[in-house]
């Protein structure tokens, strides 16, 4: 196709014109059940009543004022976050790369303010992915999205997959803090263990260093609570969300303990968009539906019954479902064929889902599914794994 877009995505032959639940209408007529929500973002799905409403609601006002005047839609989202997790600050930005961005600063600068301006180096791991801009490229540390765009930028020390005793071998003099997602989401959907997690936070603690969670994929309810690494019993100092937030509007936020957010002061940070009114109130609606109760219990409920469907296609397939992998709505399918494959026969049988590294296919419902949802999404999947085993060579190994 002629287009005047950069050619940086593989985009498949599809555009949609109606979408309402979890449900996208394509310009042709054809239904699709998508399970990949926009990579995470449709949180509420499509056409949420709620979110439509504080949108028309929020058009008719200022749409930006800029971060020189009082934002009070910015002050009660903030006000929100703080109180649904271990925060006490939050900055807000456009996107999870610039979240991560604020939550690397001010882990580098928390050290500065305590008079040690040498360590502005943290830990990271092996698969991770923090996002597109050159600091957050250098901390994912994925080479083939590096390569050609110069001196990889300084202070990131990758540390093997859950390997505690490497984690605390890679500690010097000039290490501020670790930087991780609690589940790799790119990655492919790679789950760090709970008592990992603990001995994270311990490791920190002993020595005087931050722990700054990504959370842009993993937050805002996906994994069964607001944030994943609730679940390990850890708090963490800074955390990165974006993605869920919005609803489909673009907003980011770090979240950040007001010790870790010392060196944060007058001048030390700015977005121009960041927090705008508009989607300030956007994300508040978000919160009203995500925060309200039972939520969180039933998209880990539903999480649940997801998970036995996969597996019951994973007894059934052997040739095509290699494992399942995740939490909450967050799935991880590793597959034997190539992934690409899978995500293309899924689409076929009106089902959308999202490639991930280690040839993993991820689901990522908006998490208003129903039970009904599902079961149709594990009958659609149904039907591209029977179309894909015919062609499947028998156990090939992943990645081929
Ligand atoms: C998507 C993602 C990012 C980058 O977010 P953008 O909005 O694309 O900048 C960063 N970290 C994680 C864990 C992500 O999943």
């Amino acid at each position: 196709m002629n287009s005047a877009l950069f050619p940086t995505y593989a985009r498949a032959d599809v555009s949609f014109e109606r979408g309402e639940g979890p449900w996208l209408f394509a310009a042709d007529g054809d239904r699709y059940l998508d399970f990949g929500g926009g990579v995470a973002v449709m949180s509420l799905g499509y056409a949420h009543p709620h979110l439509v409403e504080t949108l028309r609601d929020a058009a008719e006002k200022p749409w930006h004022v800029s971060n020189l005047y009082q934002v009070p839609q910015a002050e009660r989202l903030a006000r929100r976050l703080t109180e649904a997790t271990f925060a006490d600050l939050v900055f807000f930005s456009n996107s999870g790369a610039e979240a991560v961005e604020c939550a690397i600063k001010t882990a580098r600068k928390y050290h500065a303010a305590n008079g040690a301006p040498e360590r502005y180096r943290l830990i990271t791991f092996e698969g991770a992915f923090h996002g597109r801009t050159l600091a957050t490229l250098a901390a994912g540390g994925n080479a083939k999205y590096l390569e050609g765009f110069g001196p990889k930028v300084d202070g990131f020390d990758p540390a093997p997959f859950g390997d505690l005793a490497a984690v605390e071998a890679l500690i010097g003099p000039e290490t501020a803090g670790i930087l991780l997602e609690p589940i790799q989401g790119e990655g492919g959907v790679r789950v760090f263990p709970r008592n990992f997690l603990k001995g994270l936070r311990e490791l920190c603690d002993r020595r005087g260093l931050l722990l700054a969670v990504d959370e842009v994929q993993t937050g805002v309810g996906r994994t069964g609570t607001f944030l994943c690494i609730e679940q390990a019993g850890v708090s963490p100092d800074i955390a990165a969300l974006a993605k869920g937030l919005g609803g489909g509007f673009p907003i980011g936020a770090c979240l950040a303990t007001r010790e870790a957010a010392k060196g944060m002061t007058l001048g030390a940070h700015g977005s121009t968009f960041g927090g705008n009114p508009l989607a300030a109130a956007v994300g508040g609606a978000v919160l009203d539906v995500v925060l309200s109760p039972g939520f969180m219990e039933r998209v880990a409920r539903l999480g649940s019954l997801l998970r036995q469907r996969l597996a019951e296609l994973g007894d059934r397939y052997p040739s095509v479902i290699e494992s399942i992998r995740g939490e909450g709505l967050l799935f991880g399918v590793k597959t034997r064929v190539p992934n690409t494959e899978f995500v293309a026969a899924a689409r076929k049988a009106g089902l959308l889902t999202i490639g991930a590294g280690d040839n993993v296919v991820r689901l990522l419902p908006p998490l208003i599914v129903e039970e009904e949802h599902i079961l149709e999404a594990a009958r659609r999947l149904d039907n591209a794994c029977a179309e894909l085993q015919k062609s499947a060579k028998p156990h090939t190994g992943a990645g081929l």
